[in-house]
């Protein structure tokens, strides 16, 4: 049987198919890709990476890696050559190419859902839709929704409605004359403004759900933001009141029950101050804030980006250790010259010398400020343990306590 051939026939690794290997393909090749590649890998497949960069961090470490621009079409079609079925890593690849890739292959996530993830007046019609509820917002494309902005909605943050990430594209307005100012500097393009909300903490859950319906969810994260970067993620039994935590496992699969979702999913939430739960926005692909399942549950959220892809059977992942994470940012490595290139490293030594510390670097050479250098997981017997180790380990990197 060609397993190409029917749209649901798992995906084995190492099967033969016109004598190749079985390659599964990512569009993208940042830190996401490479670990979905290391987890391909590990499971006998073969791996293809589409990025224009040449030292993408996932096309270093693949078997193909297709040096084109996303929309490039002799590049796209090598991709849909080589591989059985194709993921992508980052939400703002054009919904085209994944359609144009669907007409040959298997992908997942799908182009509809991406294109959802994609604008944020989208994601939050969808959430409304799953009746799961959102900031409020208002949708800004004109000059008219501009003047008709609700006084309730300031203060806000004006947010552009496609292309922002780790708080790019975002404008935290008090009144009506910053709200027209921060429009006109964001170029008058689609936007949405949401009210700023008294946050008590923020949290997320990863999803992962199979072509034939089937879902698994990984326990709830709670998550620590610094200057719209996550920086620090902490997962254990009793992180979040049960009841919170429960709201959001919900509310995480009623939104990716409701997309028709195939593939890994995160949702992030708000706890605000009253301790009401509201969806923020959602990732169409493994997230920052998973990466803690690599070293502290039984499978990863990569392993479950391949299964779903290849169209394996999912099981509930099982946490079998209290974990942290911690974000490794540009900003740890020491004064660079001219060239980029710092001159001193982070202390990895002193950190590994530390019990259940899991280094991960993406293997990117310029050590920019606020730029995602790799993560460090914590693991251990108890959450006290786990805490006390990873902050230890903070001090040592010169990243502030929490
Ligand atoms: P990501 O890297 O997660 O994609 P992003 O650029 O899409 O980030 P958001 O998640 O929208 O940005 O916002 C970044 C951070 O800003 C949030 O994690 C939260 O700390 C803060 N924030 C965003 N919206 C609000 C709000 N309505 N009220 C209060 N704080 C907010
Ligand atoms: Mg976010």
């Amino acid at each position: 049987m060609n397993p190409l051939a029917d749209a649901n026939a798992p995906l084995l690794p190492g099967t033969a198919v016109d004598g190749q290997a079985m390659t599964l393909g990512v569009m993208g090749g940042g830190q996401l890709g490479r670990m979905f590649v290391h987890a391909a890998q590990a499971m006998g497949y073969a791996t293809a990476v589409l990025d224009p960069d040449p030292a993408s961090p996932a096309g270093l470490v693949s078997h193909h890696h297709i040096q084109t621009g996303y929309t490039d079409a002799t590049g796209l079609a090598q991709l849909a050559a080589c591989c059985a079925a194709i993921t992508t890593e980052f939400e703002n690849v054009p919904a085209d190419a994944l359609r144009s890739l669907a007409a040959q292959r298997r992908v997942a996530p799908g182009a509809a859902a991406v294109a959802i993830a994609q604008d944020r007046a989208l994601e939050k019609a969808h959430f409304v839709r799953c009746g799961v509820a959102c900031a409020p917002y208002a949708e800004i494309n004109t000059p008219e929704q501009l003047a008709q902005v609700a006084d309730d909605l300031l203060p806000g943050i004006l947010k552009t409605a496609r292309m922002g990430y780790d708080g790019k594209g975002q404008v935290r307005v008090q009144d009506r004359a910053a709200l027209a100012a921060a429009w006109t500097a964001l170029g008058k393009v689609p936007c949405v403004l949401e009210k700023m909300l008294p946050l008590a903490l923020e949290c997320s859950v990863i999803v992962a759900r199979g072509a034939d319906g089937a879902m698994v969810n990984f326990p709830v994260q709670r998550n620590l933001h610094r200057e719209g970067i996550l920086a620090v993620t902490e997962v254990f039994e009793g992180n979040l009141p049960a009841a919170l935590a429960a709201q959001a496992v919900a509310g995480a699969r009623a939104v990716a029950q409701e997309l028709d979702y195939v593939g890994v999913l995160c949702v992030e939430f708000f706890v605000l101050a009253d301790g009401r739960l509201v969806v923020n926005e959602i990732a169409p692909r493994p997230h920052n804030s998973g990466h803690y399942t690599q070293n502290a549950c039984d499978v990863s959220q990569f392993d479950l980006q391949v299964r779903t892809l290849a169209g394996l059977p999912l099981t509930q992942p099982r946490q079998h250790s209290p974990a942290t994470m911690l974000n490794l940012l540009g900003d740890l490595w020491g004064q660079r010259g001219a060239d980029s290139v710092p001159d001193s490293v982070p202390d990895w030594a002193a950190v590994l010398a530390l019990p259940g510390t899991h280094l991960h670097l993406y293997g990117k050479q310029e050590a920019r400020a606020g730029r995602k250098m790799g993560h460090l997981n914590v693991t251990g017997a108890t959450p006290e343990q786990v805490r006390a180790t990873a902050l230890r380990a903070a001090e040592i990197l010169g990243i502030a306590a929490f």
